[in-house]
């Protein structure tokens, strides 16, 4: 039950903003922030202040225009701070992350009565490492012969570069956060100079106290708000959960673009192995571990792992050679071999399990090691070997502990057999490119992500509200529950938008001669975009296929060349920046955009006043997960039609038609040129959950 004074504080903190901020006062808003402030106070907590009842969790779609930002702001902050718990929010995309970050925190901060402070939580590898950045240095001026370990060294072009960086951070000028820096760093430069947990000395470091990442996460412990993405929370969660961020049981997360919450997961659980570059990273070890007994000789606590080690490698060497001739077979000439019900055939099966046993052994010794070289670098801890020593090996062989630790949790994906009874794992082969050859990954992912989120988020959380425009599909939660694990005892709540659809916007679906499986469509839609599409004004056309949207670009390109701009050969960002000119300056124009376009992108007025959609937006057929989690529907008797691909549809379309109507006056034109919505069974259920556009 949500107190009284809970209830006041709250109920002033909106009457404030709305005031203060000008705001107009919304239905929907007041229904959300209502629902997200019942279920949190609904919270029962133990005598640790951990929750220990089924409460806390809200689930509410907000329909575009509700206000859901400042909605959930309002409702769940006072309660946090109330708490004493951290206000995580999390979003599945960076443009939503600035959103927040940049207007929406400072414009409440600026105007609430309630003090709150806000920072921003990002990966380790987004920060300056000082150490790496100063081993690059020495190296770079011939100081330090490091360890040639991928054969990779800083370059020579990037001395100046390093040097900048080094004279903007100690000058307070460049905080060492990545996406600060005002140029575009390349991937093989950043590498020099950020540094994994593993190859992080932590409090043991000379650079502790003045290291980007740990002043950032100070900046984090001090924080009321903590904004983070998707990834960052699944990667803590992943690691038991309180790693990076605070641990579950005490925060409250808001999962913004919470739709994406259950797919992201899904990547993020995918474990792969490349053959070939697991060959040649066991050629890398081997070589390191010579380099080191080489100068620092046999430490003694490490001589039985450091003797058997080459016998190790070679065991496993051999099996990965075995196991190529095996997966070329496997392969053939397709770029992507999925197995049935995700079994693996026996000899690939026994050979990637017959690695382990001396995978263990490797992964104890790697860690014994890397232990002592970080133990070597305090002075305090009297270790094995010299500081020097333990300077030049620490981070290197870090990295390859971090290596065998990876390939000993792929392996328990890829080489196990589920149980009776058990969800099947997706496994599969793709080829992919490898320096000028190409490799053969093998992959292996759960084909649901539900248990693990209820068991390590929703079981353990203080309080969650998972939020977005589209949570529902065919009008029901029941999709989003089973692949995100919800519980039934969650608040659902579905708030509409204040958009007058039906007044404002129109939906038509198009009657082509052809439907998208035939070999006309493309030629019709084409024909139907010259005739029907004016390029003096704004209009969005949306594909799901690339290969359609290149050849209907190239079949336009010379009447439109002025009017259209294209995804694919121009960065969303400047498609954006151009299209909007084009507009402010009375020239019209139309974008081609692909699913990023359907999502995310806001165009209000003028901006948008035609959204042609040009196929119900079906995932692509051939994902190995998704066939996964149909065939293993299908042996059950299920329909994965309707259970899965229908719904994900449904939600893609709902947000596709979702960018002609941004704002209350925006006015104009939904076209579907894929008359299976009407022509099918199936179609009828779409057109149902789309926003209520006058039909015509
Ligand atoms: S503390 Fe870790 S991340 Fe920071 S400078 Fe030192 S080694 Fe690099």
């Amino acid at each position: 039950m949500l107190s009284k004074e809970t209830k006041d504080r709250i109920q002033g903190l909106y009457r404030e903003a709305i005031k203060e901020m000008s705001l107009l006062p919304r239905y929907g808003q007041r229904v959300m922030i209502a629902e997200i402030a019942k279920a949190l106070a609904g919270v029962r907590e133990d005598e640790k202040g951990e929750r220990d009842n089924d409460a806390g969790i809200a689930v509410v779609e907000a329909g575009t225009g509700t206000g859901k930002t400042l909605a959930y702001l309002i409702a769940s902050l006072p309660i946090a701070i109330e708490k004493e718990k951290k206000l995580l929010i999390s979003t599945a995309t960076v443009a939503l992350q600035e959103q927040i970050l940049d207007k929406d925190l400072p414009a409440l901060k600026k105007h609430l009565s309630l003090p709150f402070k806000f920072a921003l939580a990002k990966g380790r590898g987004r920060y300056l490492c000082l150490a790496k950045l100063d081993k690059s240095l020495q190296h770079l001026s011939g100081i330090l012969a490091t360890v040639d370990l991928f054969e990779q060294t800083p370059e020579e072009a990037d001395r100046e570069l390093y040097e900048t960086m080094l004279m903007k951070y100690g000058k307070g000028d460049w905080d060492g956060d990545r996406d600060r820096w005002p140029d575009e760093i390349e991937r093989s430069q950043w590498s020099h100079l950020t540094a994994t947990h593993r190859e992080c000395s932590n409090r043991r470091c000379p650079h502790f106290q003045n290291c980007a990442f740990y002043k950032a996460r100070s900046e984090m412990e001090d924080a009321d708000i903590i904004v983070a993405n998707h990834d960052l929370v699944l990667a803590d969660l992943s690691l038991g959960g309180g790693a990076v961020l605070p641990s579950p049981e005490k925060t409250i997360y808001v999962f913004d673009e919470g739709h994406h919450l259950a797919d992201k997961a899904l990547n993020h659980f995918r474990l792969e192995m490349g053959v070939r570059a697991h060959r040649q990273w066991l050629k890398q070890l081997e070589k390191l571990l010579e380099q080191f007994i080489a100068q620092a000789g046999m430490p003694v606590g490490l001589m039985h792992s450091l003797k058997e080690a080459p016998e190790h490698i070679r065991v496993l060497s051999q099996n990965i050679s075995l196991i190529w001739p095996l997966v070329m077979d496997l392969i053939g000439e397709k770029d992507r071999q999925r197995f049935e019900f995700g079994r693996l055939p026996d000899p690939l099966r026994e050979l990637l399990a017959a690695m382990r046993p001396p995978l263990q052994p490797l992964v104890a010794g790697l860690d014994k090691l890397s232990d002592m070289l970080q133990k070597s670098l305090d002075p305090s801890e009297n270790g094995d070997l010299s500081r020097d020593i333990a300077e030049a090996w620490q981070a290197p062989i870090g990295i390859m502990l971090a290596k065998a630790e990876e390939l000993s949790e792929s392996l328990s994906w890829l080489a196990t057999e589920e149980g009776e009874g058990e969800l099947p794992v997706a496994r599969w082969l793709t080829k992919t490119p490898y320096g000028e050859d190409w490799d053969i990954l093998i992959s292996a992912s759960p084909i649901s992500v539900a248990a693990q989120l209820r068991r390590n988020l929703w079981s353990r959380c203080y309080g969650a509200v998972v939020t977005s425009a589209t949570m529902t599909a065919l009008n029901s939660f029941n999709a989003l529950k089973w692949e995100a694990g919800l519980p039934d005892w969650a608040t659902y709540e579905r708030v509409a938008s204040p958009f007058n659809y039906a007044e404002n916007g129109q939906l038509e679906v198009v009657q082509l001669a052809s439907d998208p499986k035939s070999d006309d469509f493309e030629n019709d839609v084409v024909e139907w975009l010259k005739e029907a599409v004016d390029p003096e004004v704004g209009t969005l056309v949306l594909f799901s296929s690339r290969a359609q949207l290149e050849a209907t670009r190239d079949a336009l390109i010379r009447d439109w060349y002025d009017h259209l701009l294209c995804q694919g050969y121009l960065p969303k960002a400047e498609i954006v920046r151009r299209h909007k000119k084009r507009i402010d300056e009375g020239k019209g124009n139309v974008i081609f955009g692909l699913a990023s376009f359907a999502e995310g992108i806001d165009l209000p007025g003028e901006y948008v006043t035609h959204v042609v959609i040009v196929k119900i937006p079906f995932a692509v057929p051939d994902d190995p997960i998704q066939s996964a989690i149909s065939e293993w529907m299908e042996s059950r008797g299920r329909n994965p039609f309707m259970e899965l691909a229908l719904p994900a549809a449904s939600i893609r379309l709902i947000q596709a038609c979702g960018r002609l109507i941004r704002k209350e006056t925006d006015v104009g034109k939904v076209s579907i040129l894929d008359k299976r919505l009407t022509s099918q069974r199936y179609g009828r259920l779409l057109l149902d959950s789309l926003p209520p556009f006058r039909r015509i």
